[in-house]
């Protein structure tokens, strides 16, 4: 799409961009102004021209010697030494040593750089803003010179937008905005009929699925104008801003209807009024006025307003009542075929071999965004770019995938051989007990090469296709292997290490959902004794229960991961000599593939 961006810039961008050449101007040129005509050389050359009588005038300094040559154009300089000599050498060369040497710029030349210049500029500049304001000022009814109008990006119509085609994945979403679509291309129909169509729109989803892209689809597919700000601009401004925003932003996109208004971030000024003192009075006065613009107009004026967030459950009841934000549109994170579709949309955009298994990709990167897909596709094109190659192959894109996950590859992080001895055991700990329990992802890749992460090695399971539901046992299994890694340190070593750290969070965050959550523990039957507060970022929870109950279910979580963790450790115990065969495998060649890994264990 043609982006228009608005020429107005604010006004500390003006005064900023000339005091940095000012600045700039004094530090580079006026020294090469004042000083280019000195040249620096050493004493010997400066003996060696006393001697030859090629020296002009002189002046001796604190620490350096200044002279001219016999015609008196070309300055040199030089450092002060010890050299008692060197007064009547000066005199037998016939220099002349008592006269002052000029060097500096002509007064008028240095008057006219460090007086004339800078006011010119002060003054053009001023003419400039000036000019600007009045433009703003004519231009509508706001505020002082254009303080207070809304910088919302204006985007013209074009043919060549963002399309709902460009959007992978996100069916349902798509599905849902298709009648916003069309409803701007014939609002007849729907006035004819009498409907009208929903003022706001939430897109809600976790970040990079796409939100800002399905709200430039709309328009694009539309093609009517696109407003868009984020909901932080509104606020972030001196106070009784964001509501004169609000109220410019509508203004001109009545002026432009039929036409898409987008809000990203709305939470930002759209969360609960929680009634605390001294909370933000700037962001409820915003958030009025949003309303109130919102209840002004009529549904069929043409204006549809999508928002973006990423925390819904946060928001004020306000704003999504009927009439207002009344329609939800989930953007999920993408599922497998999700994954496949937006990884083949971002392909397109580099060069891949034509062999590259997408499918194979999609799997390898479970509960990966778009954005994150974009971004992997990315990365292996630089890979590939990296290592000479004129396209991206397979190894590239999982290679990608791993940096994503994991970070880049070590290079120069030194492991002692114990350190490598209990990380490929720690590793193979986890793949072991995976293998050995039924309905666990199978093993795609061990590795013990560290990462920029922090990881010293990893095991990766791929899930063989989409899961929506996970049955107790499945997690029991996933915390079984969770506590592999350290239960395979414990049986070869007796000695444990501090590798374990993110396997006891990730094991000891499901057990606690087991319990409060989803109502998998007898004592507490089906009650929620949790909730999620952010669904979309990282799940964060908050407690509903007594201070009793939640110490019963701290016991209770302990419980279940030792219970876990003995079991791992039973499965490792039974099969000692493949771990000792895959370990060892593993500390040889540092990394190794699920089929290597399931070979050796089938004998
Ligand atoms: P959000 O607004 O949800 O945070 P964006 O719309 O800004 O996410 O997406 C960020 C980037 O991620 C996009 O520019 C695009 O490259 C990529 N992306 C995200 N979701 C998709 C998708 N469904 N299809 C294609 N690309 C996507």
């Amino acid at each position: 799409m043609n982006e228009v961006k608005s020429p107005r810039k604010p006004l500390i961008y003006y005064y900023s961009m000339v005091l940095l050449i000012l600045v700039l101007f004094n530090f580079l040129a006026m020294p090469w102004f004042a000083q280019r005509q000195i040249l620096e050389v050493d004493y010997g050359a400066f003996m060696d021209m006393t001697a030859r009588h090629e020296i002009g005038q002189v002046e001796i300094q604190d620490n350096r010697i200044l002279f001219t040559d016999r015609t008196g154009t070309q300055i040199y300089k030089t450092g002060r030494m010890v050299d008692p000599g060197l007064v009547y050498r000066l005199k037998d060369s016939g220099a002349v040593f008592s006269s002052e040497i000029i060097e500096q710029m002509s007064p008028a030349l240095s008057f006219l750089l460090s007086w004339v210049l800078p006011i010119a500029v002060f003054v053009g500049l001023g003419q400039f803003l000036s000019k600007k304001m009045m433009e703003k000022a004519g231009g509508g009814n706001s505020l002082m010179f254009g303080m207070g109008k809304s910088n919302a990006k204006v985007y013209v119509k074009s043919s060549e937008g963002i399309r709902f085609s460009d959007v992978a994945g996100e069916d349902e979403a798509k599905e849902n905005l298709t009648e916003i679509v069309d409803y701007l291309h014939s609002p007849e129909k729907y006035r004819e009929i009498g409907a009208s169509m929903p003022k706001g729109i939430l897109l809600a989803g976790p970040p990079g699925t796409g939100k800002t892209m399905l709200a430039k689809a709309v328009a694009g597919e539309a093609n009517v104008p696109f407003f868009s700000m984020s909901g932080s601009e509104f606020v972030e401004m001196f106070v009784g801003m964001g509501a004169s925003k609000v109220r410019d932003l509508f203004r001109q996109a009545k002026e432009k209807a039929p036409c898409i208004v987008f809000i990203d971030e709305i939470d930002a000024i759209g969360k609960k009024r929680d009634g605390q003192i001294g909370g933000s009075d700037e962001r409820e006065q915003t958030l009025n006025q949003l309303l109130t613009e919102m209840d002004g107009f009529e549904g069929n004026t043409g204006v549809i307003i999508l928002a973006a967030t990423n925390r819904p459950e946060s928001l004020d009841p306000a704003l999504t009542r009927p009439g207002r934000f009344d329609r939800r549109v989930p953007v999920e994170l993408p599922d497998l075929k999700g994954r496949e579709e937006i990884l083949r949309v971002h392909a397109k955009k580099i060069k891949a071999a034509e062999n590259v298994d997408f499918h194979q990709i999609a799997r390898m990167a479970s509960g990966a965004s778009g954005a994150e897909l974009a971004n992997i596709i990315n990365e292996a094109a630089l890979r590939a770019v990296r290592a000479g190659r004129k396209f991206a192959v397979q190894s590239d894109l999982e290679e990608s995938i791993e940096v994503v996950i994991a970070g880049y590859q070590k290079k120069n992080a030194i492991l002692t051989d114990k350190e490598k001895w209990t990380v490929s055991y720690h590793e193979i700990g986890h793949a072991l007990v995976a293998a050995k329990q039924t309905q666990s992802a199978p093993v795609r890749k061990i590795t013990i090469i560290p990462r920029t992460s922090g990881a010293l090695g990893y095991t990766m399971q791929v899930e063989e296709d989409n899961h929506y539901l996970m049955t107790k046992e499945e997690i029991e299994n996933k915390i079984a292997t969770y506590t592999g890694g350290r239960a395979a340190e414990e049986i070869v070593f007796g000695a444990i290490s501090t590798g374990a750290s993110n396997d006891i969070e990730q094991a000891t965050k499901l057990a606690r959902a087991m319990i409060t959550r989803y109502g998998m523990s007898r004592d507490f039957d089906m009650v929620a004794l949790e909730t999620v507060t952010n669904r979309y970022l990282g799940g964060d929870t908050s407690l509903a229960c007594s201070s009793e109950t939640q110490a019963e279910v701290d016991r209770q979580v302990v419980d279940l991961v030792k219970k876990q963790h003995e079991k791992a450790a039973g499965i490792l115990v039974e099969n000692r000599e493949k771990l000792d065969e895959l370990a060892r495998y593993l500390y040889e060649r540092e990394t190794m593939t699920g089929d290597e890994f399931m070979a050796i264990l089938n004998g």
